[in-house]
C-alpha cells in the first residue's frame, strides 16, 4: 500500500507566516474566504502496521489564497483561532469530511469503511455547539458515527475539566472515536489517560524522528516501547504519525504500533488518492 501521492501543500509564499498574514489584514480576509470557498481538503492515508491496508485518512485543511497561494494550517489556523473563524471553519471541514467518507463507503466498500479523522481545535472543543452540530453532521450524512475519528491534541486536554470533557464524552457514548494527537509533547501526567474519554493515541512524530536511520537510539525504542504497552493495557489503540522510511516503519511495527501515517505511505493529497489505494489493497 505504499504510493507517492501528490505533493500539493508546497506553499506558493514560504516566507509567509502567521505574523505577515497579520500585517497583511487577511484578518478580515477570513470569513470572506470561508463564504469563497478558498479553503480545501487534502486527505493523508492511515494504513495498518501489520498488513499496510487502508485503515482512512486524516483531513487537513489549505487555503487556497488568491494572492499567496496555497497556504498550510500552519499560517492561518492560529488566526481562525484567535478570531474566532475557526468554529465555522471547523464545522465546515467536518461537514466535507465526513461528506467525503460518506462517499468511500458508498464506492469502497471491499475491507469495510475508511475511517476519517478530523482535527478540532481547543476553540471548537469549548464552543457549546459542538456535540450538536456533530450529531447534526452525521445524520445528515447517514455516516455511523463510528466511522468518524476526532483528534484533539494533548496540550489542549492538559488539566482539562469536567465541562471540557463532557461533549467529548458524550461524543464517544455515541461511538465517535477520539484520538489524543501529538501524544508526547504536551508532558501530561500519563495515569491521567484513564479519566480522558479517548480510544486512540497518536505519538508525535518527535518520537519516529530518530528512528529514520538505523542504528537507533536504545532509549527512542525504549520510550516507544513503554508508551506503546502502557496504551495497550489501558485499550488503547497507537497510531504513529511521520513515518518516513522503511527502516521506520519496520522498527514500529516490531514495537507493536497499530496503524501509521507518514510520507513513506503517502503525502496528503486529493480524495482520489484514496480510491487508487483502497482499490488496490482489493486487489
Ligand atoms: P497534525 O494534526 O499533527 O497533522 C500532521 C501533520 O504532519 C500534517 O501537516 C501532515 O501533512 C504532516 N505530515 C504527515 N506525514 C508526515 C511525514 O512523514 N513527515 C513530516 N515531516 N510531516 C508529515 P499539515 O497538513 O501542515 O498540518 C499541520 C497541523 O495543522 C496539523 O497537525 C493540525 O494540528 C492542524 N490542522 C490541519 N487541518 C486542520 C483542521 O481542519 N482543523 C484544525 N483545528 N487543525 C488542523
Ligand atoms: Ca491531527
Ligand atoms: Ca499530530
Ligand atoms: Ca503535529
Amino acid at each position: 500500500a505504499k504510493s507517492a501521492g501528490g505533493n500539493r501543500c508546497e506553499t506558493a509564499d514560504p516566507e509567509l507566516d502567521a505574523r505577515a498574514i497579520t500585517s497583511h489584514g487577511l484578518t478580515t480576509a477570513l470569513p470572506a474566504a470561508l463564504e469563497r470557498g478558498e479553503f480545501f481538503i487534502e486527505y493523508q492515508p492511515l494504513v495498518h502496521m501489520d498488513d499496510g491496508s487502508v485503515h482512512g485518512a486524516e483531513a487537513l485543511v489549505r487555503w487556497s489564497h488568491p494572492q499567496h497561494g496555497i497556504l498550510g494550517p500552519d499560517q492561518f489556523i492560529p488566526l481562525a483561532e484567535r478570531t474566532g473563524l475557526i468554529v465555522p471553519l471547523g464545522r465546515w471541514v467536518l461537514q466535507e469530511a465526513v461528506r467525503q467518507a460518506r462517499y468511500w463507503q458508498e464506492h469502497h466498500t471491499e475491507g469495510g469503511p475508511l475511517r476519517i479523522n478530523v482535527n478540532l481545535s481547543p476553540a471548537q472543543l469549548q464552543h457549546p455547539g459542538l456535540v450538536t452540530d456533530t450529531v447534526a453532521v452525521l445524520e445528515r450524512s447517514g455516516l455511523a458515527p463510528g466511522v468518524l475519528c476526532l483528534e484533539v491534541t494533548e496540550s489542549a486536554l492538559i488539566g482539562a475539566d469536567e465541562t471540557l470533557l463532557r461533549p467529548l464524552r458524550q461524543l464517544a457514548e455515541m461511538g465517535v472515536d477520539i484520538a489524543l494527537d501529538d501524544f508526547g509533547t504536551g508532558y501530561s501526567n500519563l495515569a491521567n489517560l484513564r479519566r480522558l474519554p479517548v480510544s486512540v493515541l497518536k505519538l508525535d512524530r518527535s518520537f519516529t524522528q530518530g528512528m529514520q536511520q538505523l542504528p537507533v537510539d536504545p532509549v527512542d525504542l525504549k520510550i516507544v516501547e513503554g508508551i506503546v504497552s502502557l496504551a495497550h493495557s489501558l485499550e488503547l489503540a497507537v497510531t504513529v504519525e511521520g513515518v518516513e522510511t522503511g527502516a521506520q516503519a519496520d522498527r514500529l511495527r516490531e514495537l507493536g504500533c497499530d496503524t501509521a501515517q507518514g510520507w513513506y505511505y503517502a503525502r496528503p493529497g486529493p480524495p482520489e488518492l484514496l480510491h487508487a489505494l483502497s482499490l488496490a489493497d482489493a486487489i
